[in-house]
This record gives C-alpha cells, sequence and structure tokens, in this order.
C-alpha cells in the first residue's frame, strides 16, 4: 500500500490550547508526523509526496468565503494592533443568522468553532497539502490501487464546510469522499476517531450519497459536546444516511468491535463503491485523551474487520497524540487491514 505525505504538513506548530478554561501545550505536534511515518514503513508501506491538486477538490467540500478566509487571515490579524501570534476568536456567534462580519476578529468567530484550532503563518499551507495528500490518495484508489493511506496532519474531521475547529481546518477525509465519489454512485465515511467527526457528519447531513458512520467516546461529557448522539440519522434526503454510535467512556476493544459489526452491516447494507476511513487512533488507552481504551492489538482487529469489507478503500489520518504505542498503533491497524486484505 502506498502512503502519501508532504514535509509541508509539519510547518503548522500550534501553540494556544484551552482545556477546561486551563493553558496547556498542544497535543497536535508536528513530531506526530515521524511517528506515524514510521509507523506507515513498519507496515511495509512506502511515502510517496501527493501532487498539487489546486483548490478543485477541496472548493467541492468548503465554500469559497471559508477558504478565502483561511488563507489571508493570519495576515489581516497581524496588522491589528496589540494582536496575538495566532488567531484565536474571541467571540462567536450562537446562531447563523445574523449578518457576516467584515472584521478579522468578527470573522474568526464566524469560521472557527473553538479556541483550539489557533491559525499561524504557515496553517494554510500544512492544511492545503494534508488535503493534497487525502486527494493523491483517493486518486491512487480511483486508478485501482485497492487501498491507500493519506497520512493527513493538520488533521481534518471536525471542520466543517465553512468552520474550523477542533484542530482542524480542511477536511481531508470528506475531501477524499467527493474524489472518491467522482466516479462512485455511493461512498462512505467510517469515522473510528475518539471523538465524533461532527465536521464530516455536518457535511454530509442532508446527502444520501455519502453514508457516515463514526463510532466515538459518547459526546455527553466529551468533545464536541453538541454532536455525536445516536439520534443524529440525517435530514431531508440525507435521513436515514448517518449512523452515531456513542461508546460509554474508557471502553475496550470487545464494546468498541462490537459497535463496529453493527457500522459494518450498516455500510454493507449501503452497498457502497469505495471506503473513506477517517482512521483516529486517540481511541488508544494510552493516548493522552483517556476517552476509550482500545489496545494496540485492538487497533490490528479494527483493521482486520473493516478489510473484510473488501471495498476500494482510502485511509485518511485523523486524530492520536503523542504517547509511547502511537507509531504501534498505525502499524497494527495496517497491518491489520492488510493482512486479510493481501498486498496493494
Ligand atoms: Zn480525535
Amino acid at each position: 500500500m502506498k502512503a502519501f505525505y508532504a514535509n509541508e504538513q509539519k510547518r503548522h506548530k500550534p501553540k494556544a490550547y484551552l482545556s477546561s478554561g486551563t493553558a496547556r501545550p498542544h497535543p497536535e505536534k508536528p513530531e506526530r508526523v515521524e511517528i506515524l511515518l514510521a509507523g506507515a514503513s513498519s507496515a511495509g508501506l512506502t511515502v510517496e509526496r501527493p501532487k498539487n491538486h489546486g483548490l478543485g477538490p477541496i472548493t467541492a467540500v468548503h465554500t469559497p468565503e471559508y477558504l478565502d478566509f483561511l488563507e489571508h487571515i493570519f495576515a489581516r490579524w497581524q496588522r491589528i494592533d496589540g494582536a496575538s501570534a495566532e488567531v484565536i476568536p474571541n467571540i462567536h456567534p450562537i446562531t447563523r443568522n445574523g449578518s457576516y462580519p467584515a472584521s478579522a476578529v468578527g470573522q474568526a468567530g464566524y469560521h472557527m468553532a473553538d479556541t483550539v484550532c489557533p491559525i499561524s503563518t504557515e496553517t494554510w499551507k500544512s492544511a492545503l497539502w494534508s488535503a493534497w495528500s487525502a486527494v493523491e490518495a483517493a486518486e491512487a484508489v480511483k486508478a485501482g490501487a485497492p487501498s491507500a493511506y493519506a497520512l493527513c496532519r493538520p488533521p481534518g474531521h471536525h471542520a466543517f464546510a465553512d468552520v474550523a475547529g477542533g484542530f482542524c481546518f480542511i477536511n481531508n477525509s470528506a475531501v477524499a469522499a467527493l474524489a472518491l465519489r467522482r466516479s462512485a454512485a455511493r461512498v462512505a465515511i467510517l469515522d473510528v476517531d475518539l471523538h465524533h467527526g461532527n465536521g464530516t457528519q455536518g457535511i454530509f447531513y442532508a446527502r444520501p450519497d455519502v453514508l457516515t458512520v463514526s463510532l466515538h467516546a459518547d459526546p455527553v461529557c466529551f468533545y464536541p459536546f453538541f454532536w455525536g448522539y445516536a439520534s443524529e440519522r440525517g435530514e431531508g434526503a440525507g435521513l436515514g444516511y448517518n449512523l452515531n454510535l456513542p461508546l460509554p467512556h474508557k471502553s475496550g476493544d470487545a464494546a468498541f468491535l462490537e459497535a463496529l459489526a453493527i457500522a459494518l452491516r450498516r455500510i454493507l447494507a449501503f452497498a457502497p463503491e469505495a471506503l473513506v476511513v477517517a482512521l483516529g487512533l486517540d481511541a488508544f488507552e494510552g493516548d493522552p485523551f483517556g476517552g476509550l481504551s482500545v489496545t494496540t492489538l485492538g487497533f490490528s482487529r479494527i483493521g482486520e474487520a473493516i478489510a473484510g469489507l473488501d471495498l476500494p478503500t482510502v485511509i485518511v489520518q485523523e486524530g492520536g497524540y503523542l504517547c509511547d504505542a502511537l507509531g504501534d498503533n498505525l502499524t497494527a491497524f495496517l497491518t491489520g487491514f492488510g493482512g486479510r486484505r493481501g498486498p496493494g
């Protein structure tokens, strides 16, 4: 299997991170990349640099207004007298029925869901290359590869069509899904990250052609708080095409695999022509977020079970933070997946 990654993805170095009102070191560190690269190479993957795919595949997911914001907000922010070194909003509209603000401060609040996705000078470039890694993996699968891995960093699944949030700016899994959708009538996205894929859900909520399924820690007292409940099933033509499987906190392999079996049955019933796996590794028992208790062996079983769908598959990296087994967990997933599917 090929992996895709560009060095520009390491340049984004978020510093500000507010959790339960306390400033802490930001967990989405560039150091994650080296560990994930080593994990992919231990599983036998070869890493290639993606091409510059331009904005085309990204505008399929995000609004032009939002992409313009992401590209230019850092420079605009720096022109504010006494502005911080990173763009961090201090006000948010509680609904979207007001007016679109003209100022940098107003737009930061409009387009950023929370304070944990600070934008610095390199953020736009890193996010673009991260998305292009996802596009390249989707193109490889469209060209006949059974599967491909996109080492996306920064991650993407908390980004909505016009809102950043939760360390995410461009929704790489959604970008990959719509790149696949150009030649597949139906595409499923299976999100196994510790956190609910709220951005991905929001992007496809009214669409019956992209099924979104997410396994995650129960959001009742966990990010993203407002989404991720089992009652969220889609709307309009998309009703019934979103499935949330929230798990009690600290659930381990058995509970995760049981929920995964439900997810896989739903995906099979949808009969997609291609699959995107939003692969977070933060459901690990030793991950600093500590929400679930999946083991390294568990990731191997998760990979194996997903491979059983036998679908053309793009694996997109989402979360998974610095801990001893981060690289091993990626190796375990990819080995489990590849072991069942064979080389390719
Ligand atoms: Zn996560």
